[in-house]
């Protein structure tokens, strides 16, 4: 049997940065990823908006803002040294009505709590000069949020683990977890490994491992939420400068649809958020049924449908419906007509809801007896790795 000092399950970007920064901090100790997949990156970090948040919407103190104001610098510092493209293209937040007002004051408020860089308020008139063919009334411009490819960031990560000693070992799908003489014996099906710590960061799968371990955590179960996406045609490319989103609903942990340039010159609009009928359904057909079989014997499932089951009832006409999912697009770009969209790929949020349906809105992290579970780590996790990872590394001694 293989014995490490480390053993990090999930090869995605958390897995990954956490990896890392344990190998920075400790060069001396042994350390392997255990991946299910063929690949690294398969699944969130593979499917999604691509954009450097810059920490406006988290609040004050939380996790999610610590580890994203902390992580945008980490991530940007990588960057540059690995050569790694990225571009700074802005982000407006915008307000349509005077109801959204207060809620905008409020963004503003806890961006410049969180020390975002050149955040402001802008006028209608200065929103029109950076987005033209966008409306507004008002809008919360960032113009340092930027946008990059999180895979190749995957990759550029796996590379100096790699480098560290540090061994990525794929197609290693975890099924049982026990402790052995102080230490833990971790069970694939491709064999035995042992480790001193164990960081679980599987993702949409991470509730799952961690009951391999502790049947408390149990308690919290994530729900998978799709989140789909539409593409502009390139002839209507031009029509969005840099990042265009919505004030979000405050009782929602999703953002809203916005519009969002990709490195590759792309326009991508979304996501909505749909329950997923798989925690790994990049299709509408994709059908899984014990994933469907969770969360519907999960009374925490029931009270977050009971709490949120109108939004989630226009969630799911959305999805059906391009007509629908365009009219929310064209609060943002009144121009937009349904032929200038054509569907993209979709990715699936992994969210942890709690026993009384609330959706858990901060990162969560769990750590005893030389196990540590990330159990949410939804957007900005991507923004955030380098700084999770530093945070897991200094839970660990040698
Ligand atoms: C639609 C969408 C849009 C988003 N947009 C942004 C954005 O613009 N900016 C941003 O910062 N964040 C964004 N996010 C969030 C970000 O993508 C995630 O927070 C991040 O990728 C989470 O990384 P992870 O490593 O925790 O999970 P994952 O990337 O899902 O990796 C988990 C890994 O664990 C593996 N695994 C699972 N179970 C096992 C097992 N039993 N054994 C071994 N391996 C296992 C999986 O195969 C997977 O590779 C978005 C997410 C989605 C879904």
């Amino acid at each position: 049997m293989k014995k490490y000092n480390v053993i990090v399950i999930g090869g995605g970007i958390v897995g990954l940065a956490t990896a890392l920064q344990i190998l920075r901090k400790n060069p001396q100790v042994s350390l392997a990823i255990l991946e299910k997949e063929g690949k690294i990156a398969a699944h969130q970090t593979g499917h999604n908006s691509g954009v450097i948040h810059s920490g406006i919407y988290y609040k004050p103190g939380s996790l999610k803002a610590k580890n994203c104001i902390e992580g945008v610098n980490s991530l940007l510092q990588f960057c540059e040294e690995k050569g790694i493209g990225y571009k700074k293209v802005g982000k407006a937040i915008v307000a349509l009505s005077e109801e959204e007002l207060p809620r905008l004051y409020e963004l503003e408020r806890r961006g410049k709590a969180n020390g975002v860089p050149g955040l402001r308020l802008i006028s209608k008139e200065e929103y029109q000069e950076i987005e033209p063919a966008g409306h507004a009334l008002k809008a919360l411009y960032s113009p340092e949020t930027g946008i990059i490819d999180f895979t190749q960031v995957a990759k550029a990560y796996a590379e100096e683990i790699n480098q560290r000693g540090g061994v990525i070992l794929l197609g290693q799908k975890v099924t049982q977890i026990y402790p052995y003489e102080g230490a833990t014996i971790i069970s694939t099906d491709q064999g035995e490994y042992e480790g001193d710590w164990i960081v679980n960061c599987a993702g949409l799968h991470a509730d799952r491992v961690a009951n391999l371990t502790d049947k408390h955590i149990s308690r919290k179960q994530i729900i998978p939420f799709r989140g789909e996406y539409y593409e502009l045609v390139p002839e209507k490319s031009d029509l969005v400068k840099g990042l265009i989103y919505p004030v979000p609903d405050p009782k929602f942990p999703f953002l809203g649809v916005h519009l969002s340039k990709t490195m590759d010159g792309r326009i991508e609009a979304g996501p909505n958020a749909v329950l997923a009928l798989s925690r790994e359904g990049y299709r509408k057909s994709h059908i899984n049924f014990k994933d469907i079989k969770d969360y519907l014997s999960y009374s925490g499932f029931w009270m977050m449908a009971a709490r949120y089951w109108k939004i989630g009832v226009y969630e799911l006409y959305r999805s059906f419906s391009k007509k629908a999912f365009l009219k929310s697009l064209q609060r943002l770009i009144p121009s937009l007509e349904e032929n200038d969209l054509i569907p993209a790929e979709a990715g699936v949020r992994s969210q942890v809801v709690l026993p009384n349906g609330t959706m858990q809105d901060d990162f969560l992290i769990h750590s005893k007896d030389k196990i540590i579970h990330v159990l949410n780590a939804p957007s900005p996790a991507a923004t955030s790795s380098l700084s999770i990872g530093s945070t897991i590394a200094s839970y660990l001694a040698f």
